[in-house]
Formats: structure tokens, sequence, C-alpha cells
């Protein structure tokens, strides 16, 4: 595979997760998979336990509110009396978390009763955060070379954490020097990344942001920060157009470091 040189300046590395640290498919395939399968085990097995409970008041909330504006199917609505037959109202939790994952609904309710399933998976070793090969070298040269690396994604700062302290290749979350989720804006406004380098403490253009989906390297090139477009397999295929404006690389270790080996 050919080499590409990174900007003499580069001072940062920002990477994306999802289709450019690790594949696409992983959310897809095996996170939300997760989900779907353990969830009434989950609940049966921690039912009792406070975070748990939380986690459930949550849902009836969100159920209530879908309920009262209409947006849930009748089915699908928690039942708010108080349950003296533990396996109904689990079932009954189960029923509505399904429903909104099929919808793809992204309520908060929803994210913290995963969060803490992930959470309880990472942790027993059920889960490993995939990693492609080439990610870890890369970024021990980087660091090697006195450039600081950060993760900017979608999934929230603790699920990244996750990912990468429970990998397939162990703890790495010694390789980062930050994790940045939505909470500093959306990946595909300029303004996020103008923020991060604030936030990272250097310019735009000493920051290489590494990704798989082109709308957000058009934000981040607009805020003045290199970008590679990341081709991994699965992910979504560029344009013509696309592949002629961007540089791109298949995997990290094509990624050069000039004069410093
Ligand atoms: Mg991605």
């Amino acid at each position: 595979m050919a080499t590409v040189t990174v900007p003499v300046g580069t001072a940062a590395f920002l990477l994306d997760i999802e289709g450019t640290t690790t594949p696409i498919t992983f959310v897809k395939d095996v996170l939300f998979p997760y989900i779907k399968e353990h969830l009434e085990e989950y609940l049966t097995d921690h039912w009792e336990e406070d975070e748990c409970k939380q986690d459930v008041q949550q849902l009836k909330k969100q159920a209530e509110e879908d309920h009262r504006l209409n947006r849930a199917g009748p089915v699908h609505t928690v039942d708010q009396t108080v349950h003296t037959d533990e396996e109904k109202a689990i079932r009954e939790v189960v029923e509505n978390v399904l429903w909104q994952m099929a919808a793809d609904r992204k309520t908060t309710a929803l994210k913290q009763l995963q969060g803490h399933m992930w959470r309880a998976a990472y942790n027993s070793g059920r889960i490993k955060g995939e990693v492609y090969q080439d990610v870890v070298p890369a970024l021990r040269k980087w660091r090697h070379h006195g450039m600081k690396v950060y993760i900017y994604s979608s999934g929230s700062v603790e699920a990244q954490k996750l990912l990468f302290g429970y990998s397939v290749e162990g703890d790495l979350l010694d390789l980062f020097d930050g994790h940045f989720d939505t909470n500093i804006g959306a990946k595909v406004e300029s303004k996020s990344y103008e923020s991060i380098a604030e936030r990272i403490g250097c310019a735009p253009e000493d920051i290489v942001f590494l990704t798989d989906v082109t709308r957000e390297a058009k934000a981040a090139e607009e805020a003045g920060v290199n970008v590679f477009v990341v081709l991994r397999p699965g992910n979504m295929e560029l344009t013509d157009e696309e592949i002629a404006h961007y540089s791109t690389v298949m995997s990290f270790s094509q990624l050069e470091l000039t004069g410093r080996g």
C-alpha cells in the first residue's frame, strides 16, 4: 500500500471510531444484538438494584411521554401500575426497549440502560472492543514522536472508554490524550472541530482528523483541519468526486510522518 505523508506541523491526531479504528459492523453486529439477546436476563439479574430501578423508572417516564404524544403503539407502553408480578413487569420493559431499538430511537432512557448493560458486558469480558490491527502500532508511533491522540465519536465518552479500555488488544486508554463526543457539537458541524482545536490547544491546521464519513470530513476541512478519509471493509463507498477530492488510506500504517522515520 502506498504511503501518504501527514502535514509537517501535525501535533495531534483526532480519530473517529466506527469505520475508522473499529469495524463499522461492531455496533450493528455486536453491541446492539448483545442488548437484544441479554435484556431479559440482565433485568432479571439486576431488577432489585438501585441503578436498574432507576433505569426502569426512566423508561417508564419515557413511555408515559410517548403515550401522551401518541408516539408509541398501545402495545408498547410500559404499564405504570405497581407490579407484584415481576416477570410481567420485566416482559413489558423488554418489549418497550425492543420497540425503541427497532424504531432506532435515541432516548436518554434507552441509552442509559444500554450503557449499563454494555458496561457489565465489557467488565465481565463478554464483549471486547474491536480495533483494527494497524491502529495500535500507528498510535504508539505517533505518540513516540510526541504527537497527541484524541477520539471524537458520536458514541458517549463513557462508551468510548469501555471500547478501548476492554479491547481485543487489552486496555488501550493510555494511548489517548482525551475523548470528545457530541457534547462538543455534531460531527458534521465545522464549529465542533474549531471547539476541539481550542480545547486541545492547537491550531486546526496542526490537527489530522481520520474518519470514514465524508460529511464529517467536509466539516473538519471547513474548520481548517487536515483530513484523511479511511476506507475500511464495509464502509460507505466514496463517489468519484470524493475520491478525487480527499486523501484516502485503507490502513493507519499508510500514514507517514515526514522526516520523523
Ligand atoms: Mg465513522
